[in-house]
């Protein structure tokens, strides 16, 4: 029998024999990307090659932030973690993790960013239909100027340009909005 924590279903298909293999893992090791990988080759005819994997993704928590937050291996993905982190009803998780000196640099820094794609897609002017929300744009837009000495840290170190890890579409709209 499976155990409970193991729920996150992966599945894929051998391209080779058309195999179809589905496996269950827990939450920490399907949050992220170096962790969910399958690398064990097809059990039916060894082949590498696979098609059409899906992974269930566990929704965001704080056991996962506490673990990404002070590794640099993990991603919960390689490009836009970002985008994968602006999710609007964990503001204050983001924020914990954000403003603690436990967290690494570069992972701030990803959270910063990810404060600014929440500005960005609640604002009236700059968001998608169904993310405009103006009374957030506004409570994320006052948390992003509060700590703009702190955003400049992060990155000053490394870039004369001290927010060369924010995007510049968003910096600029940013900038836009705040004159
Ligand atoms: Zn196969």
């Amino acid at each position: 029998m499976l155990m409970t924590s193991q729920k996150y279903k992966q599945t894929r298909s051998c391209a080779s024999c058309g195999y179809e293999a589905t496996r269950f893992l827990d939450e920490l090791t399907a949050a992220f990307e170096e962790t969910r990988e399958w690398k064990k080759p097809c059990s039916q005819c060894g082949s590498q090659d696979f098609i059409g994997e899906s992974n269930a993704i566990p929704p965001l928590s704080r056991a996962q932030l506490e673990i990404w937050s002070i590794n640099d291996k993990l991603h919960f993905l390689e490009q836009d973690e970002d985008l994968i982190l602006a999710i609007p009803s964990q503001l204050e998780l983001l924020l914990e993790f954000l403003d603690s000196p436990k967290t690494q640099i570069s992972k701030r820094r990803i959270l910063a960013s990810a404060l600014y794609v929440l500005w960005y897609d609640a604002y009236p002017k700059t968001g998608g239909e169904y993310s405009r929300n103006t009374a957030f744009a506004e409570k994320v837009a006052s948390i992003i100027n509060q700590r703009t000495d702190m955003f400049v840290k992060l990155g000053s170190e490394e870039s004369a340009n001290p927010l060369w890890y924010i995007e510049d579409y968003l910096k600029k709209a940013f900038e836009k909005y705040n004159s």
